[in-house]
C-alpha cells in the first residue's frame, strides 16, 4: 500500500500507465467488469481533468488524467468521504463535484482496510448508536432512507418530545411488560441521568412534569434532533440521507455488507435501528423486519399498541366526541359489555406496568386518569396506555370496558349523594340536575341511555330511575370492536425475537456482527418517555458493542 500524496489514506494507489492485472485488480474492487472500466474510464470528456467517483459498492476512486486521455495517477478509497457532500447521479455511481477533502478520516489498520460500521435509520436509536460507536471506532455511516434524520422524534410527546421519565430503575422495568428484564444492561449501561447529561452538552436543559415524564425545557423537540446532530457531526459521523436498505449481505454466519438500492456498501458491523411499523409517514414502514427475517431472525407478531380503540356503539361514543374525561377510572373486561356488574369493578390501578397488582379475572386492566371519546370510540392517555392487552385479548374473545364516571365515591356513596342532589335541586329539570354530574355533552346521550326524561323535576324522578343513573355513571360500558390500524398506533408491540438478540450486547445471536437497537426489536412501553429512553439506551450499548467487534476486542 503506497501513500497518495493528497490524503495519505488510500487503500490501494496506482499510477499509470495501468498493466492489465491491475485495471483487473481496479475493476474488481469496483464492482465492475475490466472492460467496462476501460470504456468508462477513457471517456474523452475527462482528459486532462481529475474525476473523484463514488461507486454503488461504496468505494470511492480519484483519478487524474492527462489531456491525451491516460490515466496518471488512480486512488482508491474504501468509503466516501464525509467532506464530500455535493454528489451527482452519475449512470451508476454518484459523481462528487467538490472534489477530494484534505481531511479524509479514514483510517486503515494493520490489516488493510476498516470498513465502516454500518447503523440504518436515523432515529433515535441509531443516532445514539451512530454516535457511540465513532466515539472508538474512526469509521460510521448512518444511513436513513428520509432526507432528514429523526423525524419521529419530532413529532414525539405532541412536538415537545417526552424524553424519558425521573422514575427509578426499579420502577422503569415494569412498564416495557414482560420484556422490561432485557433492558437492564442497556439501562445499567446508559440511562436517563446520562442520557440528560449528553443532551445537556449539546444545549438542551429539561425538566420534569407531571408523573415524571422529563421534556426539553424549550417544548420543542427539535432542539433534540438538532442537538443529536451537532454529536453526530462531532463524531464525524457520515450522514447518508435518502438511502434506504433493503437487506444485510451475510457470508459463513458474518455480516458483510447492506445492501440498498444504490448497491452494496461493505461493513465490518451493521446495527439495524429502523424503528417500528407505526406512524410509517416518518420512515419507520417496518423495513428492518423483513432485512432481520431475511438473515433467520423470529419476528414476534406486531401488533399496535398505544393505540385509540374503537367501539360497538359508535353513535354514543361519537355523540360525546371530544368529550375530555380527568380523574376516570377506566377498566378493560374478558367478557362483553352485558356482563359487567357495579362489584366487578377494581378500585386500584392494575395490569401492566402496575406493581404487585394482578387484576382478578375478567378484569384485563384498570386505570385511573384521564381519557377522551372519539367519533370512533375512545382515546386519550389511559386508553391508550391500556390498548395492547386489550388488542391482544381481543385475538381470544370479546372485551369491553366500563369507565367509572366519579370514582372518589363508592356505589353507597354515590346513591347517598345523588338522593342529596335530587332532593336539594328538586324543583329543576333533570337534564339540568345533570350538568352537576356530567360534562354538557354527555347529558342529552344520558337522558337516552337512562331512559328518564329530561324534563321530569327532580322531585318526579322515581328511586328506580336513580339507580338506573347511578348504574352508568358506575358501569358507563363499551363493547370493544377493535383497535385503530397499525399505522395509527404510537408503538410497534412485537418485531425481532428478543430470545435471539444478546441484552449484554444487543448483538444477533445467529449472525456475527448484526446487533439491534430501538423499536424494531419486540420492545414496546407505556407512555411517559419510556420508548425514547429504550431507543437510546439500547442504542448506547448496541454502537458501543459494534464498535468492540469491528475493532477486534471483542
Ligand atoms: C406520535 C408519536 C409520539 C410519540 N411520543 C413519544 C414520546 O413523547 N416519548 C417516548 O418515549 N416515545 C414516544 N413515541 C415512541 C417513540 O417515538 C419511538 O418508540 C422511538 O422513536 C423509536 O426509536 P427508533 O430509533 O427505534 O425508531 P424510529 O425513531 O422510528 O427511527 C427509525 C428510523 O429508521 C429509518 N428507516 C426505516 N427503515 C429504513 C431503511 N430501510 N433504510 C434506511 N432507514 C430506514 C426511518 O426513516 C427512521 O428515521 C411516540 C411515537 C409516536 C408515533
Amino acid at each position: 500500500m503506497s501513500e497518495c500524496f493528497r490524503c495519505g489514506v488510500c487503500c490501494i494507489k496506482f499510477q499509470a500507465p495501468l498493466s492489465a492485472g491491475e485495471v483487473r485488480r481496479i475493476s474488481a474492487f469496483l464492482g465492475i467488469e475490466a472492460d467496462e472500466f476501460i470504456r468508462r474510464f477513457t471517456d474523452p470528456r475527462w482528459h486532462g481533468k481529475e474525476k473523484l467517483l463514488l461507486h454503488t459498492n461504496g468505494a470511492c476512486s480519484f483519478l487524474n488524467f492527462d489531456p491525451s486521455g491516460k490515466i496518471n495517477d488512480c486512488h482508491i478509497h474504501q468509503v466516501r468521504p464525509a467532506a464530500c457532500r455535493d454528489w451527482v447521479p452519475g449512470p451508476d455511481k454518484l459523481e462528487c463535484r467538490e472534489g477530494l477533502s484534505k481531511h479524509w478520516r479514514l483510517s486503515f489498520g494493520d490489516s488493510g482496510l476498516n470498513k465502516p460500521i454500518i447503523v440504518v435509520g436515523a432515529g433515535a436509536g441509531g443516532m445514539m448508536a451512530a454516535g457511540k460507536a465513532a466515539e472508538t471506532y474512526q469509521n460510521v455511516i448512518l444511513l436513513e432512507k428520509n432526507t432528514d434524520p429523526g423525524k419521529k422524534i419530532l413529532i414525539s410527546g405532541k412536538t415537545r418530545c417526552n424524553l424519558t421519565n425521573q422514575r427509578e430503575l426499579q420502577e422503569f422495568i415494569p412498564m416495557y411488560g414482560d420484556n422490561g428484564r432485557f433492558l437492564y444492561s442497556a439501562f445499567n449501561k446508559f440511562f436517563r441521568e446520562d442520557l440528560l447529561e449528553l443532551l445537556g452538552k449539546y444545549g438542551v436543559e429539561t425538566k420534569t412534569e407531571r408523573g415524571g415524564r422529563i421534556f426539553p425545557i424549550s417544548d420543542d423537540a427539535r432542539d433534540v434532533v438538532a442537538a443529536f446532530k451537532h454529536y453526530l457531526n462531532d463524531r464525524k459521523v457520515e450522514i447518508m440521507t435518502n438511502t434506504r436498505v433493503i437487506g444485510v449481505k451475510v457470508e459463513e454466519g458474518r455480516v458483510t455488507a447492506v445492501r440498498s438500492a444504490q448497491g452494496e456498501l461493505p461493513a465490518s458491523a451493521v446495527i439495524l435501528a429502523t424503528g417500528g411499523a407505526s406512524f410509517p409517514g416518518t420512515g419507520s414502514t417496518g423495513d428492518g423486519y423483513r432485512v432481520a427475517e431475511e438473515v433467520g431472525h423470529a419476528i414476534k407478531k406486531l401488533r399496535p399498541a398505544l393505540v385509540p380503540l374503537v367501539v360497538e356503539e359508535k353513535e354514543i361514543a361519537g355523540s360525546m366526541q371530544g368529550v375530555s374525561l380527568r380523574n376516570v377510572r377506566l377498566t378493560s373486561f374478558r367478557c362483553t359489555a352485558d356482563k359487567i356488574q357495579p362489584e366487578m369493578l377494581p378500585v386500584y390501578d392494575c395490569g401492566r406496568g402496575v406493581d404487585g397488582k394482578r387484576p382478578k379475572s375478567p378484569v384485563i386492566e384498570s386505570r385511573m386518569g384521564e381519557m377522551m371519546m372519539t367519533h370512533f370510540g375512545i382515546g386519550g392517555p389511559i386508553t391508550l396506555r391500556m390498548s395492547l392487552a386489550i388488542v391482544d385479548a381481543l385475538e381470544e374473545g370479546p372485551v369491553s370496558v366500563a369507565i367509572d364516571l366519579k370514582p372518589g365515591m363508592d356505589t353507597d356513596q354515590l346513591r347517598r349523594r345523588l338522593q342529596r342532589d335530587f332532593d336539594t335541586f328538586g324543583q329543576r329539570q333533570f337534564r339540568h340536575i345533570l350538568k352537576e354530574l356530567l360534562p354538557n355533552k354527555m347529558i342529552e346521550p344520558f337522558l337516552r341511555l337512562s331512559g328518564i326524561s329530561g324534563n321530569k323535576t327532580g322531585h318526579e324522578v322515581s328511586g328506580l330511575e336513580r339507580e338506573r343513573l347511578l348504574g352508568l355513571l358506575k358501569v358507563f360500558r363499551f363493547n370493544i370492536k377493535s383497535s385503530l390500524p397499525l399505522a395509527a398506533a404510537m408503538v410497534t408491540a412485537g418485531g425481532v425475537s428478543l430470545d435471539e438478540i444478546d441484552p449484554r450486547t444487543m448483538a444477533s445471536k445467529l449472525v456475527t456482527g448484526l446487533y439491534f437497537c430501538g423499536e424494531v426489536m419486540d420492545i414496546d412501553a407505556d407512555t411517559g418517555g419510556y420508548n425514547l429512553q429504550a431507543a437510546f439506551s439500547t442504542g448506547y450499548l448496541a454502537g458501543e458493542q459494534a464498535a468492540l467487534f469491528a475493532g477486534g476486542k471483542n
